[in-house]
């Protein structure tokens, strides 16, 4: 039985908030209070990438604020539809580095597996954008593949869950894939990357843990999270939930115009983050995927802030500024400009 808000976090379940997201612009606006004159724009940026949003993140947005920084990163905007030249289809290429259906193979040591090509939530600025990679999960045999794959290559000493987003799939399949990728010898670590308990803490059960965590493989997470209130009472529940069953917990930030580009947003994420015992990993700079360069920061600006935020923060709070270029061997780091000493406690 559910006592409306008194109801206790497991009692409404993930795949029914997910079910329920919020999909229709009018109706987003008319929950927040917003101005009737943002609705065409919404609708028609949101053609090409329709509008998802579920109510446990909705819930942390303020009312009436056009600039509330977790609406910005869901409310398609005209500036959507605006053409410029160095924003493209696919920046990073990575039409063209798939392996075999299901993975994604660019660095040393490691490799993404595209666990489900479903998101919890559309956020503008994504490449996903322009990739209805949509929910076709694989086939078994496609899956059997992607496992020989792994099997044939000793050199690959971690696995990614990918998508999409990885928690978009059942327990029971994670579960099943873990144990497969576990029996691999030379695997030695599993790492997912994930989105889905930020925007709906209630994924986080029971039985997602047993599923991850249920083998020999020492398990890393990487939240995304681009905002310290995202970070709410049911977050940091989640959170410590993961933390218990033993998992390395480690976040990644875009860096976005209008949402986290100040450096006191920047400060209060990594201090957030913190307080829960989430390590801050990389900050991104955005990639130029076209219709979303109204997000795009400078890079002199980007490495102002990370200089900054060397300067104000313990080194182990401070993310790396990083880009991704298609054909490098990792991530490539924007050095971050430092702080002169004369300038510093002032
Ligand atoms: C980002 C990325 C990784 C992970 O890189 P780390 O630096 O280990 O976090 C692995 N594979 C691909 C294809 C990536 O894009
Ligand atoms: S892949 Fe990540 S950034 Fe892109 S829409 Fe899904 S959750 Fe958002």
């Amino acid at each position: 039985m559910i006592h409306g808000s008194l109801a206790p976090v497991e009692s409404v379940s993930w795949q029914s908030l997910l079910a329920q997201s919020i999909t229709d612009p009018r109706e987003l606006l008319g929950r927040l209070d917003l101005e009737p004159a943002l609705l065409a724009p919404a609708l028609a940026a949101s053609a090409d990438f329709p509008l998802r949003v579920p109510e446990p993140y909705l819930s942390r947005m303020q009312p009436g604020n056009p600039h509330d920084p977790l609406l910005r990163q869901v409310l398609p905007l005209g500036e959507e539809l605006q053409e410029h030249p160095d924003f493209i289809l696919d920046p990073l290429g990575e039409q063209h580095s798939n392996a075999r259906p299901g993975i994604i193979h660019k660095y040393h040591g490691r490799l993404l597996l595209i666990v489900s090509g479903g998101c919890a939530i559309n956020c503008r600025y994504c490449f996903r954008r322009h990739f209805p990679y949509g929910d076709n999960a694989l086939s078994t045999d496609e899956w059997q593949q992607a496992l020989d794959y792994i099997r044939h290559d000793p050199s690959i000493a971690e696995v990614i869950y990918s998508g999409g987003d990885p928690l978009a799939a059942n327990d029971k399949r994670l579960a099943w894939l873990t144990r497969e990728i576990a029996d691999i010898a030379h695997v030695r670590r599993l790492r997912v990357h994930t989105r889905l308990p930020v925007v709906i803490p209630q994924r986080v059960t029971s039985a997602l843990i047993d599923a991850l965590c249920g083998t020999r493989l020492p398990v890393s997470m990487v939240l995304h999270c681009n905002h310290a209130n995202e970070i709410d009472a049911q977050l940091a529940q989640a959170i410590a939930t993961l933390r218990r069953a033993g998992i390395l917990l480690l976040n990644q930030t875009v860096l976005l115009k209008g949402v986290n580009d100040r450096i006191e947003e920047l400060l209060a994420l990594s201090e957030t983050l913190g307080d829960h015992g989430v390590l801050p990993y990389y900050l991104h700079v955005l990639d130029h995927v076209k219709g979303a360069q109204h997000f795009h920061v400078d890079d002199t600006t980007a490495r102002g802030l990370a200089g900054e935020m060397l300067a104000r923060l313990p080194g182990f709070l401070v993310p790396r500024l990083v880009r991704e270029i298609a054909g490098e061997t990792s991530k490539t780091p924007l050095p971050p400009e430092l702080i002169r000493a004369a300038d510093h406690l002032a």
